[in-house]
């Protein structure tokens, strides 16, 4: 049988009792005939524990030394999960990013992988070893100093070996039963999917679920590795992102809309319209007031922003005053880099000419994402009365062809998709979303 990664997140191996319990679902896995490689996050809240420790030493804790402590959380996990598989009577060895061959770009905190060589891991494979390797870690190609891949990029580096390694699979064990449709600390009635496409799974993730990273999503599309995302505690079936429904699936065969909208159109049903609503409070909002209407204004501000080295999300100008000639745009950002911007802005205003600036961080985003939604005109009108219905005032708008995103008051976030869910006909018959784990930090 083929090579399977299995990656394990930080609240699957909280404790000395998760590592053990792991460590004997690893085993099982290779008493199938597989030869499995292991990617581990750092113990439960540990990364966030470092994060504080580092903040209280120095306000601005960043680049090398940041990562040189950030990594240290991933060594213990790995170091503890081969002793207790050793226990068990199997062969393990771990092996940090770096030994493992995951070189990356020489951006601390954020680096990317740009080449994966794991001979070493091979190796340990061949010799019979399960191969346990830190996740989140690698190594600068040129300055060879030991760099993170963001938080929560040990998916990512389960994706890459699973790539490098040509595995059959790659495993996401979490705390949750796979990819749901909503949020399951939000909706009680969220439904597991059994798959989901890359495409789709890709829109949930960058509009703020947060089951699979973007970056982990874009790298198993691009090698097309199929991921199966489950839970360590239970031990059901998860869900499978990858590109076509796996062979042996059921067919799906609850049409995911609500009954009025479903006579609307004539399409088959054993496809799914929707997927999910997700939600994302981490952004904040930045209006620039009083711009002049004329031709450059918006991109001589998005100039500002972009060498400032600052992503943006939604944009909206609105109508000119007829009398003034001024106008407003309002963009979303990540809250961490609304200080940088709104420096940046200040620092450009005698150009741009704007009269003020508005920071807004008590936002939230919601969206609705589904392939099926292109080809079906009642969705957004459903998605706009359930908000209204809900009492949920929407700020700014933004559409893809198969996502509708809305930006709201902070408070609002939960009843939003809660509302949102409901009225398209996501919610599972029973509350059969569980929690196993995990702070949700
Ligand atoms: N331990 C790191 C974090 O908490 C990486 C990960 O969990 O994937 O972000
Ligand atoms: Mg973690």
């Amino acid at each position: 049988m083929g090579l399977v990664v299995q990656k394990y997140g930080g609240s699957s191996v909280a404790d000395a009792e998760g590592i053990k319990r792991v460590a004997r679902r690893i085993v099982d896995t290779k008493k199938n005939g597989h030869r499995v490689v292991v990617v581990v996050s750092a113990m439960g809240d540990t990364t966030d524990e470092l994060i504080d420790l580092a903040e209280q030493v120095s306000p601005i804790p960043a680049g090398r030394e940041f990562d040189m402590l950030l990594t240290a959380g991933e060594r213990i996990s790995m170091a503890l999960l081969a002793m207790a598989i050793k226990n068990l009577g199997h062969e393990a060895q771990s092996f940090t990013g770096s030994q493992a061959g995951v070189i990356t770009d020489s951006v601390h905190n954020k680096a990317r992988i740009i080449d994966v060589t794991p001979g070493r891991i091979r190796t340990a494979l061949d010799e019979g070893n399960i191969a346990i390797v830190a996740g989140f870690q690698g190594v600068s190609q040129d300055k060879k100093d030991i760099t993170t891949l963001g938080r929560g990029g040990s998916d990512t580096t389960a994706v890459a070996l699973a790539a490098a390694l040509d595995a059959e699979v790659c495993e996401i064990y979490t705390d949750v039963d796979g990819v749901f449709t909503a949020d399951p600390r939000v909706v009680k009635k969220a439904r597991k999917m059994d798959w989901i496409a890359f495409e789709d799974m890709l829109e949930l993730a960058s509009s703020g679920s947060k089951v699979l990273l973007h970056r982990c999503v874009e790298y198993a599309r691009r090698y097309n590795i199929p991921i199966h995302v489950r839970s360590s505690f239970s031990g059901l079936p998860g869900t499978w992102v990858s590109n076509e429904r796996p062979q042996g699936l059921a067919p799906q065969v609850a049409l995911r809309l609500a009954p009025h909208i479903a006579s609307q159109g004539d399409r088959p049903v054993e496809q799914a319209i929707i997927s999910g609503v997700s939600h994302d409070t981490s952004e904040a909002k930045i209006t620039v007031v009083g711009v002049p209407d004329k031709p450059g204004e918006a991109a001589t501000i998005f100039r500002a922003i972009a060498d400032a080295e600052i992503n943006i999300d939604m944009i909206v100008q609105n109508v000119s005053a007829a009398a003034t000639a001024l106008t407003d745009i309002s963009f979303t950002l990540p809250k961490s880099e609304g200080h940088k911007a709104m420096e940046a802005l200040t620092r450009a205003q005698a150009v741009i000419g704007f009269d003020s600036l508005r920071y807004d961080d008590q936002i939230a985003k919601i969206s609705l994402v589904g392939a099926g939604m292109k080809t079906n005109p009642g969705v957004t009108a459903t998605f706009f009365e359930a908000l209204s219905n809900a009492g949920v005032n929407i700020e700014l708008i933004s559409t893809s062809e198969i996502r509708i995103s809305v930006v709201t008051r902070a408070d609002d976030v939960n009843p939003a998709v809660q509302a949102v869910h409901s009225a398209f006909g996501l919610d599972s018959d029973t509350d059969e979303a569980v929690v196993y784990g995990g702070t949700g930090r």
